[in-house]
């Protein structure tokens, strides 16, 4: 069974902080195991196509993607320990966040990112990010530095067309 945990907005402590590295022994342990299904289950439900462990209050360095498309490179994802080895070129886009609903902003992004971590059984992986999925990859890294959108982007606005409503409350969240 997964369980939905509760999304912490802008103002809470956790989103600020710099997320723990996740042990060997930990990803082992089934209330680790638990805290994954949990983050899929909350990250559809909300609905968005990433989530950061500490947007549901748990400081460490863990995120879900989900792009929801055709390609099943793009998920369902679990990265744990990510780190970028390559980041190259400038793109910017619009961009929203589930920990501050109802905003959106103009991001610059990397173009494309290569990132490294560890599936949810403890095996490397390796992770080729343009588009959307890049720069998915490059936002939800942040939250593990204790960065939001909102600190860098442009522009920061409510949502209020119908385009910037649906990347604030739907499949462009994060
Ligand atoms: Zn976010």
């Amino acid at each position: 069974m997964a369980y939905l945990r509760e999304i912490i907005t802008e103002g809470h402590p956790t989103l600020r902080k710099v997320a723990k590295r996740v042990s060997l022994g930990e990803i082992a342990d089934p209330i680790f195991q638990q805290l994954l299904d949990d983050m899929f289950e909350t990250m559809y439900h909300a609905p968005g196509i990433g989530l950061a462990a500490p947007q549901v209050n748990i400081s460490k360095r863990i995120f879900t993607v989900d792009l929801q498309d055709e390609d099943e490179a793009h998920g369902p994802l679990v990265v744990i320990n990510p780190k970028f080895t390559v980041t190259e070129g400038e793109i910017e886009a619009t961009e929203g966040c589930l920990s501050v609903p109802g905003m959106v902003g103009e991001m610059t992004r990397f173009e494309h990112v290569v990132c490294t971590g560890l599936d949810r059984h403890g095996k490397k992986i390796e992770l080729d990010g343009v588009g959307l999925f890049g720069r998915c990859l490059q936002h939800e890294m942040d939250h593990l530095d204790g960065i939001l959108y909102i600190d860098k982007a442009q522009n920061i606005r409510p949502a209020a067309t119908d385009e910037e409503i649906a990347e604030a409350e739907a499949a462009l969240t994060r």
